[in-house]
């Protein structure tokens, strides 16, 4: 069976900072410190392809080049084709922008009433309170402001963001993310979390985060004693492939669900990295071993520059029958689109009901076989006595 094991990566055969003391490998601020950012650190460091060179002379107008050398020691060097090395090495694909692309593909900036502040569903925001992260995803959806290539200025307006929540009782969910939040320092977030809390209509805080995967040293002690005193915090991790799902990220996320974080997983579908439904099945097996819940599958982002790295939205389909009913059901995320344009997260599944007409809903279960449940005895509206199509992907 491949990526079972818990690997711990400190050093893992690669040798590069071999000469690091432990204790700095360890240190948040020694990986944001020691973070590659250019063509010039990373060219001695991996026999780049043409495709790359090209793509990292161009991340700067585009989405700044990050990697953190705890995520860098992850990349198999001698696999042109590694699934983490797609993820964070910019390839000359990024500069190919196809016509059905955008700038900001689920029009958050039609969605803000403040500044950093998204306001799409009735009683839930999205807080946008930095524009940097520990590393750069090359497909990032808000590579338009995050870590500033392309001029947007993104200035994080705590007050303006908190006042509009202040002021909005039918707000009642925060989620804060950027950017990573877990940049902010522990002051920042307790100030932040502090003043969430002080607000008697907001009840459900949480947080989307890639630093336990890009830099779990990041979720420290101290970190854990933030979220511990203003909790329950929820946090959505981002994982994409089994080798993300290291003893370094297992632990990071023991401290955080012992400090009473709930903890779920947001994963990317992108060609030639996930979009495999025995990877998936591997990934989503070793979240739930790391008390992580499987939450979303997201069809990617019509995001400039990402053709490359889109998948199909049939094998997106063909994965969620694979894993229904296949395996545990706390495992199966939601496969959804963040409409194009702004409408929102919208489910895709698979097609199980077949028909519904007068008498009974028709439908098939995981291994095809097909089933009844009698409708008679209720009253059956229009909408939904509807002849479901059939649909062949
Ligand atoms: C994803 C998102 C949310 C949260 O959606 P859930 O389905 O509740 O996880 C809220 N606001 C915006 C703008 C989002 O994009």
């Amino acid at each position: 069976m491949p990526y079972t094991e818990d690997r711990n990566t400190w050093y893992e055969g690669q040798g590069i900072w071999k000469d690091t003391p432990k204790s700095d490998w360890e240190d948040w601020t020694w990986q944001l410190r020691n973070r590659i950012t250019s063509l010039e650190q990373l060219e001695p460091l991996i026999d780049l392809t043409e495709g790359e060179m090209k793509g990292c002379q161009h991340a700067n107008k585009k989405l700044a080049m990050a990697i953190t050398p705890y995520f860098f020691n992850l990349i198999d060097r001698d696999d042109p084709d590694c699934p983490i090395r797609k993820q964070v090495i910019p390839r000359a694909g990024e500069m190919i922008a196809s016509a059905e692309e955008m700038l900001d593909p689920v029009g958050e900036d039609a969605h803000s009433p403040v500044p950093g502040l998204v306001h799409r569903y009735p009683d839930r925001v999205l807080f946008l309170v930095t524009d940097r992260c520990a590393a750069y995803c090359r497909y990032c959806t808000r590579s338009r402001l995050v870590s500033n290539a392309q001029d947007y200025n993104f200035h994080p307006e705590f007050e303006q963001g908190l006042k509009y929540i202040e002021t909005h009782p039918e707000v009642r969910d925060v989620l804060l993310s950027g950017g990573d939040p877990l940049l902010l320092s522990d002051n920042k977030l307790d100030y932040l979390l502090g003043r969430l809390r002080q607000i008697p209509h907001v009840e459900f805080i949480r947080i989307g985060s890639r630093i336990p995967v890009f830099m779990p040293q990041r979720i420290t002690e101290e970190l854990c004693e933030i979220f511990r005193k203003h909790g329950p915090v929820w946090m959505s991790i981002h994982a994409n492939h089994p080798k993300e799902c290291t003893a370094e990220l297992k632990a990071a996320c023991e401290r955080l669900a012992f400090a009473g974080v709930p903890l779920g997983n947001q994963s990317v579908l992108l060609n030639g990295i996930n979009d495999d439904a025995d990877v998936m099945k591997a990934l989503i097996h070793r979240l739930l071993r790391m008390r992580v819940r499987p939450y979303y599958i997201y069809q990617c982002d019509l995001i400039t520059g990402s053709a490359h790295l889109r998948a199909s939205v049939c094998k997106g389909l063909e994965i969620m029958k694979k894993l229904r009913g296949h395996t545990t059901g706390y495992a199966v995320p939601q496969y959804v689109i963040d409409a194009p344009g702004g409408g929102g997260k919208v489910p895709i599944n698979p097609q199980y009901i077949t028909k519904i007409d007068d008498e009974a809903i028709h439908f098939r279960n995981f291994e095809g076989k097909l089933f009844r449940y009698p409708l008679k005895s209720f009253t059956i509206d229009d909408e939904c006595r509807c002849h479901e199509q059939e649909i062949e992907c």
